[in-house]
């Protein structure tokens, strides 16, 4: 949607948020990590008062300060999409639950809305709705009531609008709620889900390609802290592939709290298998090694479960045998978000969320420096087992680890993790 909101002094977010509403007990937690993530995407707001109620978290500018300024509603406006659990935030009026009042404020400034609205090129057809909700049961009038009532006088002042209940271009939305009432003309979509943090923190194998990054993203959204590893083989692959990654990691960490990546050189793995072992088995080899590996920090830091990009039959490695196999080289459950989607509704997602451009940039990554020209797509455990019998698995994990690099992608700051035995 182009954005077309002519500034108003709005003095209130409303934020709204779906399924957290719904989890008894917990709710408290989860309305808390939801304003932890909204503090963080609004941070550059400045000072806000935040005011939690039944259902809703209305933020308020801090005193002195009474309405928010145009940039701190353009920031609204950008960063909503970023707040994992946020179904949607209505810029608006926080007023007095007072119907005259509630009314005043409409007709006060509908004609601003109603003016930038038709100064759109090319012009909008002007449908309007209004939507009033009743929170309060005890307030006299019914929602529908006000709704009508709005509506004539609108009508009055602008006969050629349109009702559309489902798509209208001018919305006119109110709450009134026990301590409050609420006017608004503009919904910002969230996207929904659960707050980041409320459901553990998981590893995710993240690739310079397009589908993991966009499947850390929607562990995200299932509210899952994500930290990253990614498997290099410098001097190989450019260092310019680990600065591609570090680069996507901070772009995901926009949407949680800050996600460590952990960098590992797997060269001396992927030489011996390039070297020892039957060549249609690499690709699956090489993907046993990295599960190894990830399932090692996932010990060692605790987390719960590791996340690929795999989408099932997308290619040789991710036929339900080869996935079988790469599964059975560790005892960690393994999520796959991506299994089902179409490759277009992933890119769509990976465009949204500002990975794409990212992703799409060319750096050679390790598996396409020792890709197989004959991968098979039918891997069994047992042949897959007779080839690792030719290496040194332990050695070699011992050898990666030595070289994992822990990374703080938002400042590229890097250091050598040590392991005590
Ligand atoms: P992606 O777009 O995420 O790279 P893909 O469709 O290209 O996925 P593969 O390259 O077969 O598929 O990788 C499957 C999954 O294995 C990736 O989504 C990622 O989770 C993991 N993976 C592959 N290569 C690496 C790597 N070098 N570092 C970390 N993870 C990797
Ligand atoms: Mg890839």
């Amino acid at each position: 949607m182009t954005h077309w909101q002519p500034y108003l002094p709005y003095n209130a977010l409303n934020c709204r948020y779906n399924e957290i509403g719904t989890k008894g007990k917990n709710r408290n937690r989860f309305e808390e990590q939801l304003a932890d993530s909204l503090r963080r995407a609004f941070a550059d707001i400045g000072g806000m008062d935040f005011r939690f109620e039944h259902g809703r978290i209305f933020i308020v500018p801090k005193a002195p300060a009474t309405v928010f300024s145009p940039e701190a509603l353009e920031i609204v406006r950008s960063r909503a999409k970023a707040v994992a659990g946020l179904s949607s935030v209505s810029p608006g009026f926080l007023l007095e639950p007072d119907y005259a009042m509630l009314k005043a404020v409409i007709i006060e400034h509908f004609p601003t809305l109603y003016k930038a609205f038709m100064a759109q090129n090319p012009p909008q057809e002007p449908t309007y709705a209004t939507r009033i909700r009743r929170v309060n049961k005890a307030f006299p009038m019914t929602a529908t009531e006000m709704e009508c009532d709005i509506a004539d006088i609108i009508l009055e002042a602008h006969p050629e609008l349109k009702l559309d209940l489902k798509n209208a271009n001018l919305l006119i939305e109110a709450e009134m709620r026990y301590h409050h009432a609420f006017v608004s003309f503009e919904r910002v979509e969230g996207p929904g889900g659960l707050p980041s943090g409320s459901a553990g923190r998981v590893l995710a194998l993240l690739s310079g390609g397009i589908d993991s990054p966009v499947a850390c993203y929607q562990m995200m959204r299932r509210g899952c802290t994500v930290d990253f590893v990614t498997f290099n083989s410098e001097p190989y692959t450019p260092p310019a592939y680990l600065t591609k990654v570090v680069g996507i990691a901070r772009k995901l960490n926009e949407y949680q709290k800050r996600g460590k990546l952990y960098a590992v050189n797997i060269l001396d793995a992927q030489k011996a298998i390039r070297d020892k072992c039957r060549s249609k088995h690499r690709t699956v080899l090489y993907r046993r090694f990295m599960m190894r590996v990830a399932s090692f920090l996932a010990k060692t830091f605790g987390h719960k479960a590791l996340v690929t990009g795999d989408n099932l039959g997308q290619v040789a490695s991710q036929t339900l045998e080869n996935m079988g196999v790469i599964s059975a080289a560790v005892p960690n459950m393994i999520l796959r978000p991506l299994l089902t989607f179409e490759k277009l509704e992933t890119m769509q997602i990976a465009r949204n969320i500002g990975t794409y451009d990212l992703s799409i940039e060319e750096v050679p990554d390790s598996c396409t420096v020792f890709a197989p020209n004959d991968p098979t797509t039918a891997a069994t455990l047992e042949n897959v087992l007779e080839d690792e019998a030719l290496l040194d698995i332990p050695a070699l994990l011992d050898a990666a680890i030595a070289k994992t690099d822990i990374i703080n992608p938002n400042t590229a700051s890097q250091h050598r993790l040590e392991f005590s035995k």
